[in-house]
């Protein structure tokens, strides 16, 4: 087997288990969307998967996507492109610029930068606030006492907010974790529940999720420096 065939294989294996997951909890088939993880890997080695059909994709950093997505998206227009890593808000600009959805409003700056930039622009990139349900302190996100008050302030400044995104604890059953984040999502009106990686997603989509966002299980391992987060 060629290595460019190593990801399509990973994303058709993903896609097989998403199916099954879907039936087993009696939900839809087609309910859950992949976001496949590419941070870390070059364009020649995303290609392949764009030409397998997959269309949603998330980065973890602005400044990398914005080296190799602004070409990928001229041969595939249709492609969505999501922001999952932390982001800074003087890089607020670009980020309204290149992303379709950002699931990692984490904090107040953060929420007014992306509302001044949403209405300077006339773009706006839908929203999702990160919860940090662990309440790890190296980790971003709201705590969930809260998610609340900081969900109405971000509807309040006009950001599209959507729903949310958590990553629990690396040590910890994350399935406790999905369902406290699908019900401040339910609490607050909101439908789009982001939760699962390529460890956990089947549990995720057994608690809800809405969006999965596989990386390893598709693309294979990446540097260990750049695999945190
Ligand atoms: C890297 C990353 C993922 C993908 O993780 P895998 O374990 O490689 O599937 C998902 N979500 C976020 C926020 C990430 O940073």
């Amino acid at each position: 087997m060629n290595a460019v065939s190593e990801q399509v294989n990973g994303l058709l294996a993903v896609k097989t288990t998403i199916a099954a997951a879907e039936l087993d909890a009696k939900r839809p088939q087609g309910s859950v969307t992949l976001v496949a993880v590419s941070k870390t890997h070059d364009a020649d080695t995303i290609r392949p998967t764009l030409e397998a059909g997959q269309r949603v994709y998330g980065e973890n950093r602005v400044q990398e996507a914005e080296n190799k997505w602004p070409a990928l998206r001229a041969d595939y227009p249709d492609l969505e492109l999501h922001l999952l890593g932390p982001l800074q808000s003087n890089k607020a600009r670009e980020a309204v610029a290149l992303f379709d959805v950002i699931e990692s409003v984490d904090r107040p700056k953060i929420a007014q930068a992306l509302a001044e930039e949403m209405q300077r622009q006339g773009r706006c990139p839908s929203c999702l606030v990160q919860i940090n349900t662990g309440l790890e302190p190296q980790k971003a996100g709201i705590p969930p006492q809260d998610a609340d008050t900081f969900i109405t302030a971000c509807k309040d400044l006009g950001l599209p907010i959507t729903g949310l995104m958590c990553i629990p604890p690396a040590d910890e059953n994350p399935a406790p974790h999905f369902a406290l984040l699908r019900e401040i999502a339910r609490r607050n009106g909101l439908e789009v529940l982001s939760m699962g990686m390529s460890g956990d997603y089947q549990t995720a989509i057994a608690l809800g999720a809405t969006h999965v966002r596989v990386g390893t299980a598709i693309f294979g391992s990446r540097p260990a420096l750049a695999s945190a987060e």
